[in-house]
């Protein structure tokens, strides 16, 4: 087994400015370090380089996504507009999405990371990968940045298989905590890309992910959506993937999986009010790593979405990275949170999480096989 990681310090040098929580400064919201800052993607290579997973991992370095690449799924006069306020020293691609004067070149640098491990592991260099990039992108719509993302980096990506690498069909999974909108609205009509969220019920963008919504068109049935009840912990997220994910994924037989992998529904999270610790998150990958290898050779790529809790989020990160090198479970890094974590009551499945995850499940007889 083969497993790439991608960074880039530009990454951490994306300037969201400041702010408090998810919003900027300004009027009554007193400055300080913005809610998406670069420590808690810093914070998780620190602790895979500490703990010698690193060395473990195939260096993978990034290249700008080109204007044709990213033309592919947003219009012309959005990224335009991204290039302006970049180069005019900075400004908001839409709805809470700040950047400074490196915007544009740093967006660019984030969905072209997507593109590279993509291409890597569908050219088999490698067997999976994990793009540590930033901004983030599942919320960017065509024509609009929302939710701290400029570009979809992750349906870009998809967007580069399907027309420049030969997959036929490809799998998002976006585990992050929020709805996955931007990749919902890229191919709500598009019958070549399944795109599976899991989320917290109606929590960002509000009114959006509605299990009811499972696309249209030639896209019928090739939009899944979990919104799962705030509180949801390891025993909903586990219920989830084994009820909706996989079988999904098994029946609609993919080319290559991508995850947009936020690590925000992790218990200490300031954004969200979900529960999944550390193990939590290596279940769900080795989930889709036994998927991936069932229908499409272990063709799995994660890239980076949200995540803001400093303390927790590197833990998480690490404990997906130790399934996607196989470390043996005697091997592993002791997550020193867990232990106070473990004894926290409602971490299993419970029946109003069970019901959620069912009516979901529903909607899986809509997937084309
Ligand atoms: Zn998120």
């Amino acid at each position: 087994m083969s497993t790439g990681f991608l960074w880039d310090e530009l990454y951490a040098w994306h300037d969201t400015g400041t702010g408090s929580g998810f919003m900027s400064a300004g009027g009554l919201v007193e400055a300080e370090a913005h809610g998406e800052s670069p420590a808690t993607k810093r914070r998780f290579r620190n602790l895979l380089d500490v703990t010698g997973l690193l060395d473990k991992c195939v260096e993978l370095k990034p290249r700008p996504a080109t204007d044709e690449e990213i033309l592919r799924l947003h219009t012309p006069e959005y990224v335009q507009r991204i290039k302006d306020m970049s180069a005019a020293g900075g400004g908001d691609g839409g709805e809470l999405a700040p950047f400074g004067a490196n915007g544009y070149e740093v967006a660019a640098l984030a969905a072209g990371g997507a593109i590279t491990a993509t291409e890597a592991v569908v050219h088999g260099a490698i067997d999976n990968a994990y793009a540590l990039v930033r901004p983030p992108g599942h919320h960017a719509e065509r024509d609009l940045g929302r939710g701290f993302c400029i570009f979809g980096n992750t349906a870009l990506a998809a967007l580069h298989a399907r027309e420049a690498l030969g997959a036929d069909r490809v799998a998002i999974v976006d585990w992050d905590v929020h709805h996955g909108n931007g990749t919902e609205h890229a191919f709500y009509e598009d019958g070549s890309v399944l795109a599976i969220s899991l989320h917290q019920d109606n929590l960002y963008p509000n009114d959006s992910g509605r299990v009811t919504d499972t696309g249209a068109g030639e896209g019928a049935g090739t939009t899944l959506n979990v919104p799962l009840p705030p509180g949801s912990g390891n025993g909903a997220y586990e219920a989830a993937f084994e009820r909706v994910v996989a079988p999904a994924i098994e029946r609609f037989r993919p080319d290559v999986v991508l995850v947009a992998s936020g690590l925000d529904a992790s218990m200490c999270d300031p954004f969200a009010i979900m529960m999944v610790t550390s193990p939590g998150f290596a279940r769900m990958a080795r989930i889709l790593l036994d998927v991936t290898d069932s229908v499409c050779q272990g063709r799995l790529v994660l890239i980076h979405e949200g995540g803001y809790s400093t303390a927790h989020v590197p833990f998480c990160g690490v404990a997906v990275m130790e399934e996607l090198l196989g470390v043996p479970p005697g091997e592993r890094v002791e997550d020193p949170f867990t232990a106070v974590f473990a004894g926290m009551a409602y971490q299993d499945l419970q029946p109003h999480q069970d019901a959620a995850i069912g009516r979901a499940e529903a909607a899986l007889a809509v997937v084309p096989g």
